[in-house]
């Protein structure tokens, strides 16, 4: 049974490294043409795959292999695969099949009928659709089950072992020190910062500078590629081909760069699972959320931090040196760390990222459990960013129509992305213990101790590690948000003159 298992994972894995490249193919430029039939394709050998993990040969297989003298004669991966393939087969085993496919459908349409209200910033065009589909995730919730919160239920998807319990002291004590933080910085006087966006940077030599970064990381280029894409991403075909994407935009140098160091983050930590976990279900990320903190603690700790861009930024002058010849290092790196509340969350800075979260959180929350109605979804939005962030969206396209999320179905996915930046800070802190001259190493350009450590900490374990047994390995201690408020508040006091340290 042993073996005929492993030829399921097998199979399983091999119809998914074609889907990922097909999808790889369609984002970053597959003919026009070809795209209708390649989706019909896609969504054909995605179900494949879901009917083959949740088949009755999945359910014998585990059966037999879950009986006590069988389970003792595996190996540790062997019964870490077992045990989550019986979690994902009990999870999609209860929902009933025709809500399964009524949901996927109904998903499948609104995120055009999404996107076109979006466009025409109408609101009540979407508002049907988004009613049903809040109908049927409470469905599925029921169907789920949970112990405490509704919330949960979907949570477990994302992020297993999260739960409200667990994150709403956490996002109350991030908002009762960001919100002031942010206050404060907003009247503290601002320090000067350079206009980027009316320089011209040629996007070839944009893509060649980003490459010089991901090969300071330690991105393996003979196990990937870095392409062009309209959303930047990372995808996993294989463990020797973890492919990733930027955005070039001439008037805007930050957004490639960071894009590529962000995905370049994702994508070290898939070429780095211990390819032992191959053709298993643990040849992935612990969580969405311990995925993120791989690419924020690249994109933020290291890449916006100012030992960084000391051994950097002469470098990157010299692919730049008229767009750049009357900015200093200080200036371009007060430039990059400019707070600003924005209205779009995929805008925000590092500070400001994580009450647009909480927003979605809130709001999310009290949509699954009647407290408010979809219909009141544009007043009570534009109530929190006022809160929060002291905008009020002039229009529901720059407000609750910004994200693709809810279309999609994804509730319960926006906390991953401040679980990420949480993870990333306490990540970082335990870092600076094994290695006293972090910011040494930084400030020389010497990267590669730093991705040597995430390896052996995070990477090499895939998915073999719960995100809460990562973290407790790691810094032995249990997700708290003092790590990153603490960084977040030391950071900005250097930038802005922020006169008190807001406790
Ligand atoms: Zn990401």
């Amino acid at each position: 049974m042993e073996k005929q298992f492993r030829e399921l994972l097998a199979k399983m894995n091999a119809y998914s490294s074609a889907i990922k490249l097909m999808a790889w193919d369609l984002r970053t430029g597959a003919p026009k043409k070809g795209v209708p039939a390649r989706a019909q394709a896609l969504g054909m050998l995605s179900t494949e795959v879901f009917l083959l993990s949740t088949s009755d040969l999945m359910e014998t297989c585990l059966c037999d292999l879950e009986k006590m003298d069988k389970h003792e004669s595996l190996d540790e991966i062997m019964k870490a695969s077992v045990k989550e393939c019986r979690r994902n087969i009990d999870r999609v085993r209860r929902i009933p099949k025709e809500l399964y496919r009524e949901f996927a459908t109904l998903t499948a349409e609104a995120e055009s009928v999404w996107e076109e209200a979006k466009n025409r910033n109408d609101f009540a065009m979407f508002r049907p659709w988004l009613e049903k589909i809040v109908g049927m995730t409470k469905q599925m919730i029921g169907h789920l089950g949970y112990e405490k919160h509704p919330y949960d239920a979907l949570l477990e998807d994302f992020e297993p072992g999260m739960t409200v319990e667990k994150l709403d002291p956490l996002f109350a004590e991030m908002r009762a020190r960001l919100v002031p933080l942010l206050a404060r910085i907003k009247s503290s006087p601002q320090p000067s910062t350079i206009d980027l966006e009316t320089r011209c940077f040629d996007p070839e030599k944009q893509k060649a500078f980003s490459l010089k970064v991901l090969e300071r990381m330690g991105y393996d280029f003979q196990a990937g590629r870095l392409d062009a894409s309209e959303h930047p991403f990372t995808i996993g075909i294989t463990s020797g081909d973890v492919r990733i994407t930027t955005h070039y935009d001439p008037h805007d140098v930050k957004s490639a760069l960071f894009g590529s160091i962000h995905e370049g983050g994702h994508g070290l930590y898939e070429q780095n699972i211990d390819p032992i976990l191959l053709d298993t279900p643990l040849h992935t990320g612990s969580s969405m959320g311990v995925h993120e903190s791989q690419s924020r603690f690249w994109e933020n700790m290291v890449g916006h931090s100012q030992s960084f861009w000391i051994s950097m930024y002469g470098e990157l002058c010299s692919y730049f040196p008229e767009q750049l010849n009357d900015v200093s290092s200080e200036d371009f790196y007060r430039t990059i760390n400019q707070v600003s509340p924005s209205l779009i969350r995929v805008e925000a800075d590092e500070l400001t990222y994580n009450l647009h979260i909480m927003i979605r959180y809130e709001i999310e929350k009290a949509l699954l459990t009647d407290q408010i109605g979809v219909s009141d979804l544009p007043r009570v939005w534009n109530e929190k960013m006022q809160e929060y962030l002291g905008l009020t969206p002039p229009d529901d396209k720059s407000g609750v129509l910004q994200d693709v999320h809810w279309a999609g179905g994804g509730f319960g996915y926006f906390p991953s992305y401040a679980l990420g930046n949480l993870y990333s800070a306490q990540i970082l802190q335990a870092m600076k213990k094994d290695i006293p001259d972090f910011e040494d190493r930084l400030r020389r350009g010497e990267l590669l101790e730093i991705k040597d450590w995430l390896v052996e900490k995070i990477h090499r374990f895939g998915k073999l590690k719960s995100p809460g047994e990562l973290l407790r390995d790691i810094t032995g201690r249990e997700m708290d948000s003092r790590c990153l408020l603490d960084y977040l508040e030391n950071k900005y006091a250097a930038i802005y003159p922020v006169k008190e340290s807001c406790k």
